[in-house]
């Protein structure tokens, strides 16, 4: 759906200014339609699935009828989780980041009280809660509802389906009885129209009307990936199967610049489009894109708008797009003219349900992909560099070198050692450099959450750290053995040239490898108890970083 741009919508210029930062390009189809309403003062019901970019729609409203002067609560958003409570906060701190004296709170179950309260006691402007927490501040005095303009329920469908009815009635009972409620749900089921009945005034309803569409030609898979580890996920792929052509859409002009640069830092070819862009700027990318000077184009849905270029082997989704359509646009770029097309999405964590709304959307499937192991790149990167060397020998396209390679000869080097060097300066000078990414450590396939599948009520335990992989004991897996290897961080030697080395030298078959970590003056690395014996056997005359090295069955410290 094309929608107008921001700036036309009635918002203030620090909320314009915050978007801006955000790199939002123009606003999603629930954000069109609400927004204006909303600052209207009209009750609201929108209809709109998670993704949909709902939290800007209400919380850019909500944001413009505060009067920061006035230190009392003047909107209350109820969210069914403690996450979303979260999350939510997060999104408002994000959009008001450019009104100063803002004090936005989460308050939510299964927290400690005396920091809530501390919090309420300094006084706040917003705030965004778990029904069960919010009704016991209302109860003992800490939340003050009597200055409540505006009420917003997050995924109201789903708070009743927890089961806070009473809570959520008793909460919007005690609002002052001219304040503005918007009502946000993925459904209306007929628990939702008596909330809507009983607390609403009229209310203006906004529904996204979403055509399915298909798209069949296009084979579509995503990868669980974290925000950090994209650009490592990305090139990955790249590398495995390295395209012609390929675009990577972003959701904003600061992912589309950050994307870029990481990929240029990489050795790709690739350059941006967004909307900031003049129309010259544009052009010359394009022009360069159809050549194939530039390999990668990065762009926003509004930049790569009639982009009509058929050659494109495959698309990414960096980031979802809010707007299923989009992603219909997104991936339409691909599979063209009769070619076959590749559409790769990256999501993480609540994504999924954005996933699961494209599927229904486009009705298709799509697969999960498993993120390629640093070693499976690395092989397939020797793999790619053999293929080439084949086709040089067979066209016969290339220079004798008759009196060096003679001289090399001569000092004892043998040709299968001249050529494996050759091979291996041809991949460094590819300049690029995988590492490895928390990902790798989580081999278990995780399950999708079933469609109906709701989180647990916000009483719920902190969640195991994200950093687990960096740091903490190391566990060994099982039927693994560890090695002692005598180089290490002081001597350069970095994981993944530990990976390639045992690949190339030992001959170790794909995904084998398990932990390494790097010490100053040494390494260990998990290696098949079956492959030690080959990995010994075949390393003795390796070398890392131009080094000679001791591999062995670890011993533990002295
Ligand atoms: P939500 O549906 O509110 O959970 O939003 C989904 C994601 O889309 C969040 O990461 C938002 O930061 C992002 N988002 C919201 N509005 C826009 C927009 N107009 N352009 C790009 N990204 C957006």
């Amino acid at each position: 759906m094309e929608t107008p741009p921001f700036s036309e919508l009635g918002l203030s210029a620090p909320l314009l200014a915050a978007i801006e930062t955000l790199g939002y390009e123009r606003p999603s189809p629930i954000q069109a339609l609400s927004i204006p309403p909303a600052l209207e003062g009209k009750d609201l019901v929108g209809l709109s699935a998670t993704g949909s970019g709902k939290t800007a729609a209400f919380a850019l409203p909500a944001l413009t009828l505060l009067d920061l002067k006035a230190l009392h609560p003047q909107v209350l958003i109820l969210c069914p989780t403690r996450e979303l409570a979260v999350q939510v906060c997060e999104e408002v701190h994000r959009l008001g980041a450019k009104m100063r004296g803002l004090h936005a709170t989460p308050v939510y179950g299964g927290a400690p009280m005396d920091r809530q309260l501390r919090a309420l006691r300094d006084g706040v402007h917003l705030i965004v809660g778990t029904p069960g927490r919010l009704l016991d501040h209302l109860r003992r005095g800490s939340f003050d509802p009597s200055h409540v303009k505006m009420a917003i329920l997050d995924e109201a469908d789903r708070m009743l389906d927890m089961g806070f009815k009473d809570e959520m009635d008793e909460l919007l009972g005690s609002l002052p009885s001219d304040r503005q409620t918007l009502f946000f749900s993925a459904t209306m089921s007929p628990g939702v129209s008596r909330l809507i009945k009983s607390f609403g005034k009229n209310p203006q309803i906004v529904e996204i009307q979403q055509k399915a569409r298909t798209v069949s030609t296009v084979e579509q898979s995503y990868f669980e990936v974290r925000q950090r580890s994209k650009v490592e996920v990305l090139s990955r792929i790249l590398d495995m199967n390295p395209p012609r052509l390929g675009i990577i859409f972003c959701n904003t002009k600061r992912s589309v610049d950050e994307c870029t640069e990481d990929l240029v830092n990489r050795g790709y070819a690739a350059d941006r489009l967004h909307g900031d862009m003049t129309q010259m700027m544009r052009e010359r990318v394009l022009k360069r894109f159809r050549e194939g000077s530039v390999e990668l184009l990065v762009a926003t849905d509004v930049a790569a708008r009639g982009l009509d270029i058929d050659e494109i082997d495959i698309v990414f989704n960096y980031d979802l797009p809010t707007d299923p359509e989009d992603y219909v646009h997104r991936i339409g770029r691909t599979g063209r003219a009769g070619r076959s097309g590749r559409a790769v999405s990256f999501c993480y964590g609540r994504d999924i349900y954005r996933m699961q709304t494209i599927e229904r959307f486009t009705r298709s499937v799509v697969r999960r992909e498993r993120i390629p192991s640093v070693e499976a790149v690395e092989g397939r990167r020797a793999d790619l560099i053999f293929d080439q060397l084949k086709e040089r020998l067979e066209t016969g396209k290339f220079d004798a070198y008759q009196d060096n390679i003679d001289r090399l000869l001569e000092q004892g080097h043998t040709p299968t050692d001249i050529a494996g060097a050759l091979a291996t300066m041809l991949r460094e000078a590819s300049g690029r450099e995988g590492s490895l990414i928390e990902e790798d450590r989580e081999p278990e396939r995780r399950e999708r959450p079933q469609r109906n599948e709701r989180p647990q009520r916000e009483e719920r335990g902190p969640r195991p750290s994200d950093n687990r992989f960096e740091r903490g004991p190391i566990p060994q897996e099982q039927g693994m053995t560890r090695m002692f290897l005598s180089l290490g961080k002081t001597h350069g030697v970095m994981a993944k040239e530990i990976v390639g080395m045992l690949y190339r030298e030992a001959g170790l078959p794909d995904g084998c490898l398990g932990r390494i970590t790097l010490f100053p003056k040494h390494s260990l690395v998990d290696v098949p108890e079956s492959l030690v014996p080959q990995v010994m056997e075949r390393t003795r005359n390796a070398r890392l970083r131009g080094r000679p090295f001791r591999i062995d069955v670890d011993r533990g410290p002295a």
